[in-house]
């Protein structure tokens, strides 16, 4: 199948094939069509199946074709759970609209909103948001969200993950009732489903890969290591390996810290990125690591989100996650858009219970391979180690939020948001 055949603009096939795309990837062959044809979408892909502009494309063509108003009021709201994502979204947006005259803009927090501000007034045809910055610039009356014909809402199973139900919530109060609502998340939760049985209507269900299973060109492996040993092997696996592009990952932004120290010291070019980081130091390292003078990137779950590195060659899970769909996202960074990759997880026996809940998860038991001079003691404890964040977390149902009897009525406030919603609900990360 071609992009020619999807029934897409000339415009848009221009910039399709200035990207060097030559074939739509399977959620963009399934989803683009009902989109266009205005239907709501329920789609299952993880990240590395070409899902942006399997919704972005035919958003766009929407919108051009649609009646411009002169102040140009937001037409389609994409709400995504973290900012790296969201300003991913943005760039793909540009690059696909070059030849469209739709402006878009994305705001998130943890930045200055006056320029996002100035941008919003010059008027905006998408916007990429976070709910938090979002709900924020909605309650000081900054923007207008009445005249919304398409949401998305991107990686909805994150963004439940991350608490925003209650935010998305509010948010649903404010848009126009008839609107059309696509929903993309990696994996199928009973909230999840919830939640699109009550924002979308009569959806068309489309699958990029079944459901809470792992991309095929992935090899996967499990080391079983010494918890102490655990650098010392990552270190002699990149070094004997000569692996020039890794991502690690690892469950806390101190244990981030710690490991990128050890490779500093070990002479290999690292860089952590997590949620205390500034934004300036996120994209440093992002762009270090994409230009090829970083060579680990060492990130926790929640800094990962949505970043966007093609022919990712290496994944590997310094610390296997204690939210089992976290592997599902962890090793989706690999073996993109059809390229093989390998994800490796060095896995100590006090991680025990989370191996076991992933191969739950996945439906398939991980081959391990032993390291001679690694191997755990075979007595270890196979209890888990608390590390500032229990294993309460990870059945992380959203709270149930009170009835909100004070937003009922209005529509141009969100209402107070408690203090407790910030961007990053899992603040050890
Ligand atoms: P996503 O899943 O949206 O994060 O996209 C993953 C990667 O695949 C990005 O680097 C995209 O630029 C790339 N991509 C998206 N669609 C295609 C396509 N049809 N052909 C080749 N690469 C693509």
């Amino acid at each position: 199948m071609s992009f020619n055949s999807l029934g897409l603009s000339d415009a848009l096939l221009k910039a399709i094939s200035k990207k060097g795309y030559t074939t739509p990837s399977p959620i963009q062959q399934k989803s683009i069509p009902p989109i266009l044809e205005g239907k709501d979408v329920l789609a299952s892909a993880q990240t590395g199946t070409g899902k942006t502009a399997g919704f972005t494309l035919p958003i766009l063509q929407i919108l051009s074709q649609g009646k411009h108003l002169s102040h140009r009021p937001i037409r389609a709201l994409i709400l995504t759970p973290t900012r790296e994502l969201a300003a991913q979204i943005l760039a793909n947006i540009k690059e696909y609209g070059e030849f469209l005259d739709l402006r878009s803009t994305v705001i998130f927090g943890g930045v200055n909103q006056k320029p996002q501000v100035a941008q919003l007034r010059q008027g905006i045809d998408i916007l990429v948001a976070t709910p938090g910055r979002l709900i924020d610039l909605q309650n000081q009356g900054l923007i207008t969200l009445n005249k919304v014909e398409i949401l998305v809402l991107d990686e909805a199973d994150r963004m439940l993950d991350m608490g925003f139900l209650r935010d998305i919530e509010r948010i649903m109060k404010v848009l126009p009732t008839k609107r059309q609502n696509l929903m993309f998340s990696a994996t199928f939760s009973k909230d999840i489903k919830k939640l699109a049985m009550g924002i979308l209507n009569h959806p068309v269900q489309v699958e990029a890969t079944p459901e809470n299973t792992t991309v095929d060109a992935i090899t996967q492996k499990v080391y079983p290591v010494a918890k102490e040993k655990k650098t010392e092997l990552v270190i002699k696996l990149i070094t004997e390996g000569n692996w020039k592009q890794i991502l690690v990952f690892t469950r806390t932004k101190q244990g981030a810290n710690k490991l990128t120290e050890s490779m500093i010291s070990a002479g290999i070019q690292a860089a952590a990125i997590h949620g205390n980081k500034g934004q300036g130091a996120r994209t440093k390292a992002l762009a270090g690591f994409k230009n090829g003078s970083l060579t680990a990137l060492v990130a926790t779950d929640i800094a990962a989100r949505g970043l966007d590195i093609p022919l990712l060659p290496h994944v590997v899970n310094f610390e296997l996650p204690n939210i089992p769909e976290d592997y599902v996202h962890r090793i989706g960074r690999t073996g993109r858009a059809g390229a093989n990759g390998e994800a490796i997880s060095l896995f100590s026996p006090d991680e025990t219970i989370f191996l076991r809940d992933i191969e739950k998860l996945i439906g398939m038991k991980l081959p391990k391979e032993n390291i001679k001079g690694f191997e755990p003691d075979p007595n270890a404890s196979t209890e888990p180690i608390k590390q500032g964040q229990g294993r309460q977390q990870r059945n992380s149902t959203p709270r149930k939020p009170k009835t909100d009897t004070t937003n009922r009525s209005s529509n141009n406030s969100f209402g107070p948001r408690r203090p407790s919603q910030n961007n990053d609900r899992r603040s050890n990360r």
